[in-house]
């Protein structure tokens, strides 16, 4: 059934792809085509806008137009083409500081040359005069040098400002290849590497540590009444939700679909079942209201299932109890919070 509207869905946003090449007149590239169905599917906003700006102007769309939107959002290789951008710029402005200070050591031995020179100088000297242009040639090298230094420290102030400033892009990268777009949580990579710094620690330090895993009840059916773009609203409400619950060292993370992670450092069993609690009743109690049409949508639920770090785990054990604790929680009822510990949980490793 699950597999039947899923393909029903599919032939739809394949066939609005195809409308869309067909009204455009545009060739029929399997990225175009790529391009089309995220669009019609509605799940990638900043694609969305990005093509409803060039189609607002009235114009048709160029190819051209489309493969910038096409590398803007959807290429694969969008940040690491970013992030070489900045690697190749910082790496010119490192290039023209050593080329900077390599000629600042030049005239700084010209300086030293005509130091020496007026030395030897001074000790033949025989007329006043004599003295007088020495010290006027002195005076004239010593202010070349200074007048050097000064446009070096421009320079270099000016370089390091425009290091700064590419170090500031790079940051900017990191933080949005770590974050997901729809919900601005922790993305799944940044979960990924948390959880094994986290189990590392934990290891170490013999502290508590804690795993939820949130799940929405029912989401299907929610997206097949309201359509996916309301389902999305909710996928952003729920992680506000989780957001607002947790804090300090805590990691909350868009762990897939509609699917949530937190993690919690320094948190036990018990403190962690009380912050799934909280974010339990915290989505429980939102109204969901249409802001197109003010439709009242009722409300929505989550499950969560909770695990706690053991000695010899790993993340694979970990994640595995929360998982069986979310399943079981589902198969009590749903609108649940189960923990590891919980009699009608099934686990391999019980907490000690
Ligand atoms: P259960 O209570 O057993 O969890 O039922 P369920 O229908 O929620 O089942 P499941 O967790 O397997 O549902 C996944 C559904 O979530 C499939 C899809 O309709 C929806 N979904 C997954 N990711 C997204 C997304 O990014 N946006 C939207 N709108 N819906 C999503
Ligand atoms: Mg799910
Ligand atoms: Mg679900």
């Amino acid at each position: 059934m699950a597999q039947e509207e899923d393909h029903k869905r599919t032939i739809v946003y394949g066939d609005a792809a195809l409308n869309y090449i067909r009204k455009n007149t545009l060739p029929a590239y399997p990225r175009f085509y790529e391009l089309w169905y995220t669009y019609a599917a509605g799940f990638n906003h900043s694609l969305n806008r990005a093509v409803n700006e060039v189609a607002g102007s009235g114009k048709p769309i160029s190819t051209e137009q489309l493969q910038q939107i096409y590398n803007s959002f959807l290429s694969p290789t969008k940040l690491g083409d970013r992030i070489d951008e900045v690697g190749e710029k910082i790496s010119d402005e490192i290039h023209s500081m050593v080329d900077l200070l390599t000629r600042n050591a030049d005239s700084v031995a010209e300086y030293g040359a005509s130091l020496a020179g007026a030395q030897s100088e001074l000790e033949q000297l025989k007329d006043p005069k004599q003295l007088k242009a020495l010290i006027s040639h002195m005076v004239s090298a010593t202010k070349k040098s200074a007048d050097a230094n000064q446009a070096l420290e421009t320079q270099l102030v000016d370089s390091r400002r425009q290091i700064e400033e590419l170090q500031e892009s790079l940051e900017a990268i990191r933080h949005e290849s770590l974050t997901d777009e729809l919900t601005t949580l922790s993305n799944r990579r940044h979960f990924d590497q948390t959880i094994e710094r986290m189990v590392r620690e934990a290891g170490h330090s013999r502290e508590p540590m804690a795993l939820l895993l949130t799940d929405i009840d029912h989401f299907k059916k929610f997206n097949d009444t309201y359509g996916h773009q309301t389902g999305d609203q909710v996928l952003r409400l729920v992680a506000l939700a989780v957001k607002q619950n947790v804090k300090g060292h805590d990691v909350a993370c868009r762990y897939g679909g509609e699917e949530f992670a937190v993690l919690l450092p320094h948190t036990s069993l018990r403190q962690a079942v009380t912050v799934a609690e909280h974010i339990r009743r915290a989505v429980l109690t939102k109204e969901l209201v249409k802001r197109s049409t003010g439709e009242n949508l009722g409300r929505i639920t989550i499950s969560i299932g909770v695990s706690s770090f053991v000695a010899q785990d790993t993340v694979q054990s970990m994640i595995a109890r929360a998982d069986a604790a979310l399943y079981a929680a589902k198969a009590a009822g749903r609108n649940l919070v189960r923990c590891e510990s919980d009699p009608d949980v099934e686990t391999d490793i019980r907490v000690a």
